[in-house]
């Protein structure tokens, strides 16, 4: 967090804007309509765009300019699109466009990566039987180890052999699982049963690194006796996510782990437009849907913005809480209750979740709706 801009002018604010890849300018630029539309002037929000990702690679040959990294230190918060484009490669056949979120994750140690899965009324699952109030858990995910702390770092032997290891730390650990406890505490519960519950999910019973971050993780939950441990083997949760995931309070698991679930998670709120997410340190804030870059619809003006405009609205309420500033966390709830609102009307249904809204259209009927709330 910038203290610096913030303290000389509470009501301004520098957000760094990275639009990305594909999809990602799409909803990003209809989450900040959408945010400009909810703050109106009563706060100045200084928005500088940066480039980052597979087009940028493309273009320059670098993925991750120095000039972003050091707009994204300085600003106050950071808004993300979404980067990376499958033929856009490295000549070891890892993605380019990767290297933007991958790298700003360590740069800026942004350890907590929190992806709510919720339903919302008027959104259908995909699970039979199951509407609004029945899925409501947050998976968070570490985001600064485990298997893809070996991006660029695993061992490569010609086409025959090559490896990546799996780090899990002490101090990684503890945050994480503290981060989870805490966020537990704030919580209503588990939609059965509304019990307050930590789910550590890992795969201790085969990997050593596994089990480390079982022990540690339930030597931290020690200290809030006041909260459930719950655990579940990877695999297993694959099954009971989609078997009862009203069971389910917060969800903590490994960076690779949490990565897959959270997708297969998204699936089961109506898709991954629907997913939004805020990954966060102990002293930046970092706010992007779980979705990739979508090449398959960029371009075409139906990217359903949700998943972007609610991460845009968790910023706006992370600056709120940072800065003791009340106007913006109550933009934040204007924003969510606009979209939930008119995802219930049907007006914000973009295709994806069976509507027949554009990107636009969608932005248009939240922004509308905006202007009746308070
Ligand atoms: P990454 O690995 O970069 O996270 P991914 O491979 O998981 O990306 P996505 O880009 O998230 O893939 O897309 C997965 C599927 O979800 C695609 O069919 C895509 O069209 C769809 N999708 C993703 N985001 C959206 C969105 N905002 N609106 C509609 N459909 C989306």
């Amino acid at each position: 967090m910038n203290v610096k801009s913030t303290s000389t002018n509470p009501q301004t604010y520098e957000l760094a804007i990275v639009g990305g890849d594909g999809i990602g300018p799409e909803v990003c630029g209809a989450a900040l309509q959408v945010i400009k539309a909810a703050v109106g002037s009563n706060r100045v929000l200084t928005c500088i765009d940066y480039e980052a990702g597979a087009d940028c690679y493309t273009r320059t040959g670098i993925a991750f300019p120095d000039e972003t990294l050091e707009g994204c230190k300085k600003a106050d918060a950071i808004l993300h699109g979404a980067a990376g484009l499958p033929g856009v490669l490295y000549p070891d056949g890892t993605e380019a466009g990767q290297d933007f979120t991958l790298q700003l994750r360590m740069a800026l140690d942004l350890y907590a990566n929190v992806r709510p899965i919720k339903l919302y009324d008027g959104v259908s699952s995909a699970l039979k039987g199951r509407g609004p109030g029945d899925i409501d858990y947050v998976i968070v995910r570490e985001n600064t180890e485990g298997l893809y702390a070996s991006r660029g770092g695993g061992v490569v032997l010609g086409d025959e052999v090559a490896t990546d290891i799996l780090m899990v730390t002490r101090k990684g650990v503890e945050r994480i699982v503290r981060f989870a406890a805490e966020l537990a505490r704030s919580r209503n519960g588990a939609p059965a049963d509304g019990v307050r519950r930590v789910t550590i999910v890992d795969k201790s019973n085969v990997l050593r690194s596994f089990a480390l971050f079982r022990k540690i993780a339930d030597r931290v939950m020690e200290e809030y006796p006041d909260i459930e441990v719950d655990y579940a083997l990877t695999d297993a949760m694959a099954v009971y996510m989609i078997e009862r995931p009203d069971t389910f309070d917060v969800v903590v698991t490994e960076n690779f782990v949490g990565d897959l679930l959270s997708d297969l998670g998204a699936a089961t709120i109506g898709g991954m437009g629907m997913a939004a997410a805020a990954e966060i340190g102990d002293r930046f804030g970092y706010f992007q849907a779980s979705h990739g870059t979508a090449p398959d619809i960029a371009g075409k003006g139906i990217a359903n913005p949700i998943a972007t405009i609610l991460s845009g609205a968790w910023m706006l309420e992370w600056l709120g809480q940072k800065n003791n500033d009340n106007f913006l966390i109550e933009a934040a709830n204007r924003i969510r209750r606009s979209t939930s609102s008119t995802l219930i009307s049907g007006d914000a249904l973009t295709t994806d979740t069976g509507g027949t809204a554009s990107t636009a259209d969608c932005v248009k009927a939240i922004i509308d709706s905006l202007a009746h709330d308070g």
